[in-house]
């Protein structure tokens, strides 16, 4: 087992001059009001994303002193970037925001709560953190650990997803396209499951895949949170994955996507697997006729990070599943990667305004199927808070496509 610490380097400081610039290209227009979820909540000019470039830029202009209130609706941001592709001047809000955030936490103007700065911490130790996680794999795969706190699954316990994926790569030799899997911490050492179906699919799907061992966490948490250390990070994850020759780095996350797109810019294209499986039109599953019934959310991360149109229609189609977008699809579900450990509550009614739906659906079972563990997550505390009171299933798209059984390396660990 590798236990080794991301050795650390001096994190980036932000430039001030080049973010001054940043904040001067709004203009004022408002267009991006109405998609944004704190403005819509409140109605608060400052808690939308121009009210919030107007306070950051007073500051910066120095015609605002330090304030609490500049503090207050920052903090209040979830990070959606919906306000992104709003945007008629492409105002790179989320980048703005990141710098802003991460100053805001070197001047001790704003802290991330404990749990928040645990884990940062945490997850510079990939190892140790998939073994801290171990008795909660356990519970998940034995189903003792309660669905209130996450959505079920039945993960494998002790294989990784590096060792399966070299099994099965032994044992079927696709010849395709070679990717690289970006695994994630949390993804990997919780919902391991969802890591071995993407493998299965892309095996399946003629392509190559490999997970390199050594890879670390893609950093977003420590974009989110503000806190130091994405540029080391950073750099590991270029020299691990920029010494493989391959077509792509693919994530089945796309928070995870759009922090490792950024890192590894100019090295190797990084993909959303189910976008890079809808140009090679993935083999479909059949399904006999039942009642059962798909609704499907698009991540923020996915739609606005990454700027991709959707989850394609014939990746959809190839589940087998009757399937339709969600009503609010392309509305953020208030996870916000931290956003619903700082703020429960502001994140719980963003959540029961789009999931409500889900009361009075159509279909027997239900099931929400969305492409990112955290928004995963999120939506199974509509169940756990009694927003959406009858039963329905949580799947990421990955797992309607998994051939399953039908692809499984033997003495596969139980
Ligand atoms: S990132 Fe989302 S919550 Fe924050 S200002 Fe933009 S639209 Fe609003
Ligand atoms: S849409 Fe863009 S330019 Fe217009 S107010 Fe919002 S951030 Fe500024």
């Amino acid at each position: 087992m590798n236990t080794h610490a991301i050795q650390s380097t001096d994190d980036a400081v932000p430039d001030n001059a080049h973010r001054d610039d940043l904040l001067a290209s709004c203009v004022h227009c408002g267009f991006c009001l109405e998609v944004c979820p704190t403005y819509t909540l409140t109605g608060d000019e400052n808690n939308s994303p121009r009210g919030r470039l107007r306070l950051w830029r007073e500051e910066a202009d120095g015609r605002l002193k330090q304030d609490p209130w500049t503090d207050f609706y920052t903090s209040e941001c979830v990070g959606c970037l919906a306000c992104e592709s709003a945007c008629p001047a492409n105002v790179p809000y989320g980048e703005i925001f990141e710098q802003v955030r991460h100053t805001h936490v070197a001047a001790g103007r704003f802290k991330p709560k404990r749990m928040i700065r645990l884990a940062a911490a945490a997850i510079r130790y990939p190892a140790l953190f998939n073994l801290a996680l171990l008795p909660a794999r356990i519970l998940r795969r034995t189903g003792l650990l309660p669905h209130r706190f996450v959505f079920p699954g039945r993960p494998v316990v002790l294989k990784s997803t590096s060792t399966y994926a070299r099994e099965l790569m032994q044992q079927h030799r696709p010849q395709g396209p070679r990717v690289a899997l970006l695994t994630g911490c949390l993804m990997e050492a919780l919902f391991r499951e969802i890591n071995f179906a993407t493998v299965r699919v892309l095996i399946e799907n003629n392509v190559q895949v490999v997970v390199p061992p050594d890879q670390g966490c893609c950093g977003a948490f420590q974009e989110h949170s503000g806190l130091d250390g994405v540029d080391v990070l950073r750099q590991h994850n270029r020299k691990i994955f920029g010494e493989l020759k391959l077509d792509a780095v693919v994530s089945n996350s796309a928070g995870c996507g759009l922090a490792l797109g950024k890192t590894l810019k100019d090295q190797v294209p990084v993909r959303d697997v189910l976008g890079f499986l809808g140009e090679i039109q993935p083999v479909c599953r059949r399904r006999n006729p039942d009642e059962t019934r798909v609704y499907v959310d698009l991540p923020c991360h996915l739609i606005h990070g990454q700027k991709a149109s959707g989850i394609p229609s014939n990746v959809l189609d190839a589940t087998g599943y009757r399937w339709e977008l969600a009503p609010a699809a392309r509305d953020c579900c208030g996870s916000g990667g931290i956003y619903n450990i700082e703020k429960p509550a502001n994140s719980q009614e963003i959540l029961r305004r789009k999931s409500e739906f889900l009361n009075t659906a159509e279909g027997n079972p239900v099931v929400l199927a969305t492409s990112n563990h955290v928004c995963m997550m999120q939506w199974n505390s509509a169940r756990a808070t009694g927003i959406v009171k009858r039963p329905f299933k949580i799947s990421h798209v990955i797992q309607l496509l998994d051939p399953g059984e039908s692809l499984t390396v033997r003495n596969s660990d139980p």
